[in-house]
């Protein structure tokens, strides 16, 4: 399915999908119904009080530019984590179906440098991990990259995170193709890249504009719609949840301003939506299931 943003293409490419504890974001029966039971059925699973984590890229073409967003877990690594554990999904096959190959790809773009969202960066070519896309440039934010480098002198390793800078960024930066960037940053006219700190320290978003209409892909500064409601629920593992909170405020009030789309890494079908208005609440509007995006009245 593309999802038009004016004159961008978007396309999603799935690699995984499991279910996880809603109790790890709230526990709150009354916001529960009066909330999450009004969403879509990915989002709560009633009989075992689980939600749908799905891991997903974002393809963009837009303004003759091929941009892949936050690449998932990539396939054959050691993980602690048994749904990561060398998995063998055919993501770089969903990716051809998208409509695009490795050497099509411009510009990487990982929101930060947890294991899904930086996996695809490199593959195991039988002997060591090279770069997946050879043609593209990898953006990266450098507060990001300086979070996680072991030589920046201040990394704070994560024990769900180990080995994924040796693996899924250093390849790529002894190929020559990372570019750290200082958000905010123009990619080009209708693209660019701002901060949104707190799930990691240098958390970044992709923001598209086109023809007037926008979207947001926003990483993990999202995990579920109800953070939209409620911007202080989060799910564990955060740098800093206060900061993540802050940033995810100022998101929603923006996006519903905006009029702009949400694309976020993990949301269960349809994957992607709008930020409205109920009462003096804000609440995710999940998009059309299916057809182009169209613009909210
Ligand atoms: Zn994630």
């Amino acid at each position: 399915m593309t999802v038009r943003i004016g004159a961008a293409e978007v396309d999603r490419v799935e690699e995984q999908q499991f279910p996880v504890p809603l109790s790890l974001l709230t526990d709150e029966t009354e916001f529960i119904d009066r909330r999450i039971g009004l969403l879509p059925a990915g989002f709560l699973d009633r009989s075992s009080a689980t939600f749908q984590f799905f891991n997903q890229s974002w393809l963009i073409r837009a303004g003759g530019l091929t941009v892949l967003v936050d690449p998932c877990n990539g396939n054959g690594r050691e993980r602690r984590v048994p749904y990561f554990d060398h998995q063998t999904l055919p993501w770089l096959r969903r990716l051809h179906a998208a409509g695009a190959v490795p050497e099509s790809v411009d510009v990487v773009f990982c929101t930060h440098l947890h294991n899904d969202h930086c996996g695809w960066n490199t593959t195991w070519a039988g002997d060591r991990w090279v770069p997946t896309f050879p043609r593209a440039r990898y953006l990266l934010a450098e507060p990001e990259y300086r979070r996680w480098d072991p030589a920046s002198g201040h990394p704070h390793p994560n024990t769900h995170n180990e080995s994924v800078f040796d693996e899924c960024v250093q390849p790529v930066v002894e190929a020559g193709l990372v570019e750290l960037i200082t958000p905010p940053h123009r990619i080009s006219p209708g693209l660019s890249i701002e901060a949104a700190p707190g799930h990691t320290e240098g958390h970044a978003l992709l923001r598209l504009e086109s023809e007037g209409e926008r979207a947001y892909f926003t990483g993990d500064a999202f995990h579920h719609p109800a953070q939209v409601t409620r911007p202080d629920l989060h799910l564990p593992g955060c740098d800093d949840p206060a900061l993540a909170a802050a940033s995810r405020r100022a998101l929603v009030a923006r996006l519903h301003g905006e009029r702009a789309y949400l694309f976020p890494a993990h949301f269960a079908a349809p994957h992607y939506g709008l930020i409205g208005r109920d009462g003096d609440e804000y609440v995710f509007v999940p998009a059309p299931a299916r057809g182009p995006a169209s613009p909210v009245s």
